[in-house]
Formats: C-alpha cells, structure tokens, sequence
C-alpha cells in the first residue's frame, strides 16, 4: 500500500492542504533536482516506540511552528496530512491517549508511555493529522519550510490564512 511514487501534476491531495503552497513561497532551498511535488511514505513515532506510523507526504513540506499555550510548552513543529494519508501501525492504539483543553476540537493525542506526542488532529484540519517533524524517521524529509502558525490568536490567524490560500 505504500509505495513510493512520484506526483507528476497538482492533485486533490496536494490542495487539500490549504496552508502548504502559496504562489509567494516558492523558495525552495534544497540544491536538489528533485521536483517539490515528490510524494514519499514517512516513518517514525514515539519515543518509547511503541506507537509507530507511517505518512505519505512530499518530501519538502511546511512545517508549523505553533504559539498556542499547548504548542509553545511542546516546542511544537509539525506538518499537515489529510487523514487518510496517516496510519498507525498496528497495536498502536493501546498506548495512545488524548488530551484536549479549550475548544477540545483539537485531539492532543500522545503516548500514554512515553509521554510523546508524535501526531495529533489540529483544530484548523479536523479532518487531517498533524505530524511532529521531530518524530519523523531520519532521512527521507528532503526539506522542511518553517512557518509561524499564531495559535494564540487563532481564529485571527486561521481566517487570515484561509484568505490568504483564497487568494492563490
Ligand atoms: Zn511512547
């Protein structure tokens, strides 16, 4: 099922993601031939190891780098998928737990061993996972692109965004 493939042209996938493409950022900073559309599987996890995954995601992607009071505490930089793009290793689910606060739309989810949390459902896509760049295996994220998200503020931050990917 996860196969390395290549994206020749822009796909449902690649503009479900709002906030990863605007027509000001193309500043790509890899040296490489290799072209931003490249789709690869990601591994990586927890910690303790005990939740593994796998993400099919580009190579180069768009980082997050959140101020919320959850996010800020966490050091807290991830990147975007749509859910169906995620999938958790089996047996992970026992050591998976959740934490929410606020609006609970956000689903902090995190290893209930380790204390990790290498992915969680963001409040601005609750249909989607947001993966912990710093969780990822080693090696096959060719480039990442960090991005201030204002979690603080969010429904200021969110609508400015989402009118900003309007206007692209
Ligand atoms: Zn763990």
């Amino acid at each position: 099922m996860f196969r390395r493939y290549i994206v020749t042209h822009q796909t449902n996938y690649t503009n479900a993601l709002p906030f990863s493409r605007s027509a000001s950022s193309p500043h790509k900073m890899s040296s490489t031939a290799v072209p931003e559309e490249e789709v690869v599987v990601h591994s990586g996890g927890c910690h303790c190891r005990r939740l593994r995954w796998r993400v099919e995601a580009p190579a180069s992607v768009a980082a997050w780098v959140c101020n919320c009071s959850d996010c800020s505490m966490r050091g807290n930089a991830h990147f975007v998928v749509p859910a169906d793009k995620f999938q958790l290793e089996a047996g992970a689910e026992e050591s998976l737990t959740t934490y929410t606060f606020g609006t609970h739309t956000a689903k902090h989810t995190f290893c209930k061993v380790c204390g990790i949390t290498s992915f969680y459902t963001p409040r601005s896509h609750p249909d989607g996972v947001a993966v912990t760049v710093a969780c990822v295996d080693p090696n096959t994220l060719r480039h990442v692109e960090y991005r201030k998200a204002d979690g603080k503020n969010w429904e200021e931050w969110f609508h400015s965004q989402e009118k900003a990917a309007a206007a692209t």
